[in-house]
């Protein structure tokens, strides 16, 4: 089917996209009963099945594995000088347990498509899958290029998924939409928090717990530090995207035995904080207050950065945001707001290579991780429409 009158564009896309959806559904389908729970991951099987559909479509497309199973797979419509990437992927969370049905034997109810990865990020990618069959058989009329990327490892930091096609196999692009923020095609995610996650050692000395002045107890001097690490003040505590600056207190670990005083402490921190705040300032605030606390009690520790994410944001009045919010008001009749995220998402890495980046996309804010998770037919429908008309937009 091809389309050849500009004027009526949005309803012959979402003309073709309605009878599109039973292609979507089964796609989605296959791709969740392609168990890739990451860990191990295995996201060769969902690879092969993206695989053949684009071989069935002549679509060019290359695999790249970083390690054995772990695949991705790129393909590519149009040529051009301009070039927008729309990446899902392909690995889940475990299952877990309490599902009411087999969570990698996807099944649908009530319009809704249920199993591990219905909306993180599987269906996502059904429906993306409609819009490369859509610009395939409208190639003629792309002055650049679609390149759809199904990825492993996501769950998991992605250094065998996104960084990895993006350091070490030359996968470039101007733009590019990262549909993995659900909030129902509401929200476009244009600036992310830095996420920096460190460790705190406590070292004290082991003693008989009859008699804990002959020791020191790195327990308490822990409590100590994570008093006053509570107060923790940020340099930036505001932003007009963004919730304020956070701290959590993740895990602590120590102790053995009730008559024993402990000679160790460990604990874990994640700290969100706002983009134009440094991480640098915030670890030297830290180091600050554990030196204040080594000094006032026999105390001892380290501090070690586990990762640090740092901060992204791109323009508010980029073209991605412009698009999706025309196309998404005229296909939904409500506008997506730009937004900031607490949670980090690929699209900082993207943003660090230069590329304009942004996350949009269907799905509900809780089913991400859930137990039957699922996720809106409709929604998968309205979003290849909405994203089809991007596309013909941003290349042509
Ligand atoms: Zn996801």
């Amino acid at each position: 089917m091809k389309y050849d009158t500009p004027n009526n564009l949005r309803e012959f896309v979402g003309k073709y996209m309605q009878d599109e959806e039973k292609e979507i559904i089964d796609l989605a389908c296959k791709l969740i009963n392609a168990k890739t729970e990451n860990p191990p991951g295995d996201e060769i099987i969902a690879v092969r099945i993206v695989e053949n559909f684009f071989r069935s479509l002549q679509i060019p497309y290359k695999i790249f594995e970083k390690a054995k199973n772990r695949a991705n797979i790129v393909g590519y419509i149009g040529k051009g000088p301009s070039s927008l990437l729309v990446a899902c992927h392909l690995d889940v969370v475990p299952a877990g347990d309490d599902w009411k049905r087999n969570p990698f034997e996807a099944w649908t109810d009530n319009g809704r498509i249920y199993g591990r990865g219905s909306s993180d990020n599987k269906g996502q990618m059904a429906s993306m899958m409609a819009v490369a069959r859509f610009l395939k058989e409208n190639e003629s009329k792309l002055k650049g290029q679609f390149i759809l990327a199904g990825v492993a490892d996501e769950e998991r930091g992605s250094t065998l998924g996104l960084e990895y096609l993006l350091n070490e196999c030359g996968i470039k692009a101007d733009y590019a939409i990262i549909p993995d923020v659900a909030h129902n095609m509401q929200l476009i995610d244009v600036t992310e928090k830095g996420a920096l996650f460190l460790e705190i050692t406590s070292h004290g000395k082991q003693a008989h717990g009859s008699r804990p002045e002959t020791g020191i107890n790195a327990i308490w001097n822990m409590i100590h530090v994570l008093e006053r690490i509570k107060q923790l003040k940020f340099q930036k505590t505001s932003h007009p995207l963004h919730t304020p600056p956070s701290l959590n207190l993740g895990s602590i670990h120590s102790g053995t035995a009730p008559n024993i005083v402990p000679a160790l402490c460990k604990t874990q921190l994640d700290i969100r904080y706002l983009p134009d705040d440094s991480s640098d300032d915030i670890i030297n605030n830290l180091t600050g207050i554990i030196k204040e606390v080594e000094i006032q009690y026999k105390a001892k520790f380290d501090l070690r950065v586990i990762s640090n994410q740092l901060p992204t944001a791109v323009p508010i009045d980029n073209p991605l945001v412009e698009l999706i919010s025309r196309h998404t008001l005229a296909v939904l009749g409500t506008k997506p707001q730009p937004k900031g995220m607490s949670g980090a998402t690929v699209t900082k890495q993207l943003i660090q290579k230069g590329i304009i980046a942004v996350g949009f996309g269907p799905g509900d804010d809780t089913e991400a991780h859930a137990t039957n998770e699922s996720i809106s037919i409709k929604e998968l429908v309205d979003f290849a429409q909405i994203m089809a008309l991007i596309a013909l937009d941003i290349l042509s």
